[in-house]
């Protein structure tokens, strides 16, 4: 066993999906352990203690949210969350509950890849930012929480208080999905009929603020009737 790999759990007890990306996984150098029901996946994750978690949501014995919840009340192990096209609501509610992301079936390799790739990083951005200081740093993005100012480029965006405080937000959660009521709740206290489109309002100033074109996101991905997700480009 090598050790300086990092393990995944994939608890999926659709078999020809768990092995695809048990194979796709082991060719991309990750060590992979596998479970087929979320009870067998809370005993290997007590067992193995992994880096990161691929969750089906719709399990033989309990909801995958069940799982979760069970991770999330004792530690932040990235869980990304495999979920099928038409469960919207089990998504969002999977990301309310603590899921760092989510990949719709089908998926495609490349895609899966990615994803974990961004919730490791942000893992490690977390627990380096802790010793360091109150400075956010991703490529040409640097905000200062300290004079709460951002930079692109090394050139200031001007952003008002509430723009501020979506972008610090989405920053400290960097890499994760952020659903479009969590952020509310942050941002005003208090999630209403108007807040949705209060929020979509903000974000798209931001985004213009950001320079963002059609096909260039610009470090905030609006993914579309989830919520908003801060990455590299
Ligand atoms: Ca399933």
């Amino acid at each position: 066993m090598n050790n300086n790999k990092y393990k995944i759990l994939i608890i999926e007890d659709e078999n020809n999906i768990r092995n695809f990306i048990t194979a796709l996984l082991e060719a991309n150098n990750y060590q992979i352990i596998t479970a087929e029901s979320c009870s067998s996946g809370q005993m290997m994750f007590n067992s193995y203690r992994p880096d990161l978690i691929i969750l089906d949501l719709g399990l033989p014995d309990k909801d995958g949210t069940e799982f979760i919840r069970y991770v999330r009340s004792e530690n932040s192990t990235p869980i990304i969350v495999l979920s099928a096209r038409t469960d919207e609501k089990d998504k969002v509610e999977a990301l309310d509950l603590g899921a760092n992301d989510y990949v719709t079936k089908p998926f495609g390799s490349a895609e899966l890849v990615a994803r974990i790739r961004s919730a490791l990083r942000s893992t490690r951005i977390k627990s380096d930012s802790i010793h360091q200081s109150e400075k956010f740093v991703l490529e040409k993005l640097v905000i200062d929480y300290d004079s709460r100012r951002v930079f692109l480029d090394k050139t200031e965006i001007k952003l008002t208080q509430t723009e501020y405080n979506i972008v610090a937000l989405l920053s400290e959660h960097c890499g994760k999905v952020l659903t479009y009521s969590s952020i509310i709740s942050s941002i005003w206290g208090y999630n209403d009929y108007g807040s949705k489109k209060k929020l979509q309002v903000n974000m798209a100033n931001i985004r213009k603020k950001f320079g963002a074109t059609p096909g260039n996101d610009c470090y905030i991905i609006n993914e579309l009737g989830v919520g908003y997700r801060m990455d590299k480009e």
